[in-house]
């Protein structure tokens, strides 16, 4: 490595949301832009980061993933401190995932600041002809409670990036 990095901002963000809606795979695509098919779960929770430039700061986005633990109903408050955004996933061809959320913001504003900056993320827009939520019910949902909302594929990269950095600008400008 040729000398330390300077870093100005680290900021926690987590993603939450059904098992196999493509958290993982969001991450690896925002991370490393990579993507695997058939990807495994893995069990533990763990983050990576990466380090973006807003404003001329250098603002590392340290990202956890709930790798698996959802299954289990084990994300504890641990996953949730410190954090300052929030990807909330579900899967567009997967109505339950999105039936979902409600539980799933509830869980998050019961152990989040209260400040937490939230995107709704329809995942898996790359699979339009299997589409079980409609564009409209998401954006409904997420201008009543407040939330920035897009849809994404991170097969194809679609919003990944866009999705990061909203959020991470969003906390920037408010810390
Ligand atoms: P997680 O359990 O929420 O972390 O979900 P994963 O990231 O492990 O993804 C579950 C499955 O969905 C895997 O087979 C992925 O390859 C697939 N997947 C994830 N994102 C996308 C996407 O944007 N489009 C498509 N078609 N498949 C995806």
């Amino acid at each position: 490595a040729a000398g330390a990095e300077r870093i100005d901002f680290v900021f926690k963000v987590v993603l939450i949301g059904d098992a196999a809606v493509g958290k993982s795979q969001i991450l690896a695509r925002f991370a490393r832009n990579e993507f695997t098919i058939d990807s495994k779960a893995t069990i533990g929770v763990e983050f990576q980061t990466r380090t973006v430039v807003i404003d001329h700061k250098s603002v590392k986005a340290q990202i956890w993933d709930t790798a698996g633990q959802e299954r289990y109903r084990a994300v504890t408050s641990a996953y949730y401190r410190g954090a300052v955004g929030a990807m909330l996933v579900y899967d567009i061809t997967k109505r339950q995932s999105f039936d979902h959320i409600a539980r799933w913001l509830e869980e998050l504003r019961g152990h989040a600041d209260k400040n937490i900056v939230i995107m709704l993320v329809g995942n898996k827009s790359d699979l339009e002809e299997q589409r079980a939520v409609p564009v409209e019910d998401a954006k409904e949902f997420a201008q009543r409670e407040g939330l920035f909302f897009l849809e994404t594929s991170a097969l194809q990269a679609t919003n990944v990036e866009t999705a990061f950095l909203t959020v991470l600008t969003e906390i920037f400008n408010i810390v």
